[in-house]
């Protein structure tokens, strides 16, 4: 699909943004190591002084100088590392974190488009740029499984939300693993707060590092662009939409206005990307008797044949609990 000049803009500013957002943790970074490891601008000068000497030796055809030379950095950068270790942190640290080391966040990889390019382009053509800086915080690296109460909670027939969000993560993890395999429907339910935006933005993240497109919508954005582009108020179409969207994720279904034009919109979605054998996932605070009673049969039937992912354990940002049996 041609890009028009405003849309290549607007990638070029993504890119130079996530480049400098890396750059600036780095130097961040960087600035707590420097406290912790005093040591460590003298021996990154003298590692640079080496090298300087290194070449010249080399130019010279000292291969006696060189080859101490060469010890003697070896010495400076095990010294370094060992400093780093000690301290607590690794070499890499003082690397930006790219969010895609492929092409270091410029979009170009191997004289050609980098994988990530197309996902960023869907994201930018459905008003979605800040995603990648979401999955970045919350991904399946930095998912913290200790945050999830061990104590049986009655909400959840007795397991606990630990024990839960372990199948839960599992489940998601086998659905980026088998992405392009085969058509996957999820249906992540539970409260608010429980885990499930940051379990979409996980399986959001691995696929677009993987260059898949991602379309990521909370169900009250996604219903406002589909009636958009229903009554032809967006330069987008609902078939360009569904195209150009390997896997769309629709957040917080059910708290869209319950209106008939959602319902009619919601079950063409769902209807389309059932035959073209697209992947959907959905996240609601609605249990599985409120979906049966809130949509038409026809949708609720076919939601509740996603997979269904349970969730549950109090409010994680509050720290408030459900009903749990205390043992
Ligand atoms: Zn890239």
């Amino acid at each position: 699909m041609p890009l028009t000049n405003k849309q290549v803009d607007q990638i070029e500013q993504i890119y130079l943004e996530r480049r400098r957002a890396a750059e600036d943790r780095a130097a961040e970074n960087r600035a707590r190591i420097e406290e912790a490891v005093p040591e460590l601008a003298r021996l990154e000068k003298e590692q640079a002084d080496l090298r300087g000497r290194l070449i010249e030796a080399r130019r010279s055809g000292s291969a006696h100088l060189a080859a101490e030379l060469d010890k003697q950095i070896r010495a400076t950068v095990l010294m370094k590392e060992t400093l780093l270790q000690e301290a607590g942190f690794s070499p890499e640290d003082l690397k930006p974190q790219w969010s895609c080391p492929l092409c270091r966040d410029t979009g170009y990889a191997e004289g050609g488009r980098c994988s990530c390019f197309r996902p960023t382009l869907v994201n930018v053509l459905y008003h979605d740029s800040p995603l990648w800086e979401r999955v970045n915080e919350e991904s399946f690296e930095t998912f913290d499984i200790t945050r999830f109460d061990t104590r049986p909670d009655v909400d959840l027939g007795g397991e606990s939300a630990r024990s839960v969000m372990v199948k839960n993560l599992r489940a998601a993890k086998n659905f980026v693993r088998n992405f392009g395999t085969k058509m996957q429907n999820m249906l992540l339910y539970g409260p608010t707060g429980t885990g499930k935006t940051f379990l979409c933005n996980c399986i959001a993240g691995a696929l677009m590092k993987e260059g898949w497109a991602v379309v990521y919508m909370t169900a009250a954005e996604y219903f406002r662009l589909m009636g958009d582009m229903a009554f032809g108020r967006s330069e987008q179409t609902i078939e360009g939409l569904m195209d150009s969207t390997d896997l769309l994720i629709i957040d917080d279904l059910g708290t869209e206005i319950e209106t008939a034009a959602n319902i009619s919109l919601l079950e063409e979605t769902v209807d389309r990307r059932f035959r073209r054998k697209q992947s959907t996932v959905i996240s609601t605070n609605l249990t599985p008797e409120d979906i049966r009673h809130r949509y038409i049969e026809r949708i609720g039937s076919r939601l509740l044949c996603y997979q269904t992912l349970p969730f549950g354990g109090g409010d994680l940002r509050t720290g408030s609990r459900s009903r749990l049996t205390d043992l």
